[in-house]
Parts: structure tokens; sequence; C-alpha cells
């Protein structure tokens, strides 16, 4: 007597895969949006603005901008290492300049 029925699979099972690999995608993402969240990063954020108070781009152009975002210049597209240990820089992201809306966006435009 068999011990288990024999295995039928059903079409469509590309589609589960890609269900799988999209779902992973999607908990691989909120995994890095959560670091955003943790006291070590407030804490590292914290210590970016305060020391470098003004925006790096707004300072480059002449312009004295205080910085509101502490952002990584390469961009760690959920990279733990790239995250965590490169240095940032402080980015103004309030009306008129926002450079940090507007580097990121130049980056995805270039993909
Ligand atoms: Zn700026």
């Amino acid at each position: 007597m068999p011990s288990r029925p024999p295995v039928h699979r059903p079409p469509g099972q590309g589609d589960r895969k890609q269900q799988r690999r999209e779902y992973d995608q999607q908990r691989d993402k909120q995994e890095w949006r959560g670091w955003y969240k943790t006291s070590r990063w407030q804490a590292r954020r914290e210590a970016q603005l305060a020391a470098e108070p003004l925006c790096a781009i707004c300072l480059k152009q002449g312009r004295i901008t205080a910085a509101t975002v502490a952002d990584h210049p390469i961009p760690h597209r959920g990279d733990y290492d790239l995250f965590w240990n490169q240095p940032l820089q402080s980015l103004c992201d309030q009306p008129p300049w926002r450079c940090h809306s507007s580097t990121k966006q130049r980056e995805e435009s270039r993909g």
C-alpha cells in the first residue's frame, strides 16, 4: 500500500512561484523599511544631523539650508552593510530645494 498518494502538480505552478518571489521581495523591502524605525537608526540620524546640520548639496551650491534628512549617498537598496556602515550625508527635504527628494528621483530614473 503506497504511503502517500501521487502528487498532482496543478497548472499555474509558475504563477505560484512568481507570487512567492514577489512575496519575498515585499518582505525584504519591509524588512529594511523597519530599520528606519529602530532606535539605532534614530540615534544615527540624530548624530548625523547634529554633526552636519546643514544640507550638503545646498552647501555646495552656496546655500545655507537646514538639513532634515540623514541620507545614504550610496543607495543601500536593502543592503545591510550599506545601510548601517556607510558614512551618511545631511540633506534638506523641504521647499524650495528638496535635495533629498530630487536626488532620489534622479537615481530612480537612472535605474
Ligand atoms: Zn538642500
